[in-house]
């Protein structure tokens, strides 16, 4: 068996040991930078849900790769690349401000459909992050507007952790993230919002995110190896 089928594999045994029963954490395999050919190796092994931080680069991979597979585009997205990726992606992880999500939704609707969103947090100690603050998060949650955006749905909060060795630190910035999803989930939004994801965990920090409520992770390196 090729090695990425294995690191797919053993992969999804682990995470699915960490994760609680009654809701197993979903796997996304990140596979920026890896050639369509790799992607095909990890979907021979049942991975279905890719994501990439390019959108020129998933829109080619997505001309090549089989149709049942669901694209996450997890990296920083600008406004006028929104219409490339309208008509197939399945989530997007890293929405940052509200004219994003508004032309989100002016997209989707000129596709007929509903994407769904993640508003991307700022969680770490590093200047190099994307995302919002919690009370940016919040702005847009509690926009008047938001109600009249009929073809997005907001189903949860993405985060990246500190680029660091120390576990303690990683642990409390997945804490914050989840505090801030909990106090989110006892307030009252527009039927746009039904938050049930925490997108948080990459291949270095997973089993740590799972472990502190994660319910998506994005791992590339720990299946495809390492970037060149
Ligand atoms: C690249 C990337 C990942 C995966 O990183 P690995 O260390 O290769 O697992 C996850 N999330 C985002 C936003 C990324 O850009």
């Amino acid at each position: 068996m090729s090695a990425i089928k294995e690191n797919f594999l053993t992969l999804s045994q682990k995470i699915e040991r960490l994760s609680n029963p009654q809701r197993p954490c979903q796997l996304i395999a990140v596979s920026k930078t890896y050639p369509s050919e790799a992607l095909m190796e990890a979907y021979e092994a049942g991975a279905r849900h890719f994501g990439e931080n390019k959108v020129q680069e998933m829109c080619s991979k997505q001309a090549q790769m089989p149709a049942d597979v669901a694209w996450h585009l997890i990296g920083h997205l600008q406004t006028n690349k929104v219409k490339y990726i309208a008509p197939f992606v399945h989530t997007i992880h890293s929405v940052d401000s509200w004219k994003l999500l508004q032309e989100i939704d002016k997209q989707a609707a000129k596709n007929q459909r509903i994407i769904r969103c993640l508003l991307q947090i700022y969680i770490a100690q590093e200047e190099t992050k994307f995302g919002l603050s919690q009370e940016e998060a919040l702005a847009i949650l509690q926009n008047p507007a938001l109600a009249q955006l009929a073809n997005i749905q907001i189903v949860g909060l993405m985060g990246m952790a500190t680029n660091t060795s120390n576990e303690t630190q990683i642990r409390a910035e997945f804490q914050t993230l989840k505090q801030f999803f909990d106090r989110l989930g006892a307030m009252q939004f527009p039927k746009q919002v039904t938050l049930t994801e925490i997108s948080m965990g990459m291949s270095s920090d997973y089993a740590l995110a799972i472990g502190e409520g994660s319910t998506i992770v994005r791992v590339g390196s720990a299946i495809f190896g390492q970037r060149s």
